[in-house]
């Protein structure tokens, strides 16, 4: 059974209704590290061994930096870091940097780190304990993935941020261990042009796309962003009634076997 909790699935912040993205597997594994992880307690915080990284958009980074402050002296070994290599050079390049925040990856010192930093495996799917977990392709206009998270014989995807990305489509299409696919939807039909222009989902791309999955696949929904949420269910439930189609707030404990 994979436990997944949605953290933060917003596509940006205005008070306690808006966390961005952060998701949490089991206790031990972050996808994505944004301002969702404030939610979780100093001890909660110290039991994440491994944050999987989409991209490095502040709103799926912006606490990676904080939590590694917050905890390193609470643990005995490296928060373990991982993305696409050109993610993993911009967080050495733009964040820990010593300028926007310290080097982790040299305090206390370089052989034994508080962070490390590890391009995804190239050959074959990164294995976590019992979690496989493997790239999926995405169109940002940055370096960025999905990911396809296994476990057991249950899988999930996510879509990370993404312009509509058919190689992402085709890689779960015939996934016969597939539960669920949490893919992003920033914004409603009226807004299909800014949703090109940031290289993001609008409804009628989501439609397109989630109405082609096999029926047990469950949608769920997240990055709308702030204000537009009841907008873009509203369109979504429209179109895909009769499927399992799921529209979460932060907090959400999904358990799918
Ligand atoms: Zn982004
Ligand atoms: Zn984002």
């Amino acid at each position: 059974m994979i436990n997944l909790q949605l953290l933060g699935c917003s596509g940006g912040i205005g008070g306690p209704a808006h966390r961005t993205t952060c998701y949490v597997l089991d206790e031990h594994i972050l996808i994505d590290a944004g301002t969702g992880l404030g939610e979780l307690s100093l001890e909660e915080l110290a039991r994440i061994d491994h944050v999987v990284l989409t991209h490095a958009h502040l709103d799926h980074v912006a606490c990676l930096p904080l939590m590694a402050d917050s905890v390193a002296e609470m643990r005995s070994t490296a928060l373990q870091v991982w993305a696409l290599p050109d993610v993993i050079d911009i967080l050495k390049t733009h964040i820990f940097n010593d300028q926007v925040w310290p080097d982790f990856t040299k305090i206390p010192n370089a052989h034994h780190p508080f962070v490390t930093l590890h391009p995804l495996p190239e050959n074959g799917p990164l294995m976590l304990g019992p979690w496989q977990i493997t790239a999926l392709p995405a169109l940002h206009g940055i370096a960025g993935c999905g990911y396809r998270v296994q476990k057991e014989s249950v899988a999930l995807a996510f879509s990370g941020d993404t312009a509509d990305c058919p190689a992402f489509w085709e890689k779960i299409a015939h996934d016969q261990m597939l539960a669920a696919v949490i893919v992003e939807c920033s914004y409603p039909r009226r807004l299909a042009d800014m949703a090109q222009l940031s290289r993001h989902l609008q409804v009628d791309d989501v439609i397109k796309r989630v109405s082609q999955l096999p029926e047990k696949v469950a949608a769920i929904v997240v990055h709308r962003k702030p204000g537009l949420e009841t907008e873009i269910e509203q369109e979504l439930r429209a179109a895909l009634g009769g499927r399992d189609l799921r529209l979460p707030q932060h907090g959400q404990i999904y358990k799918l076997s």
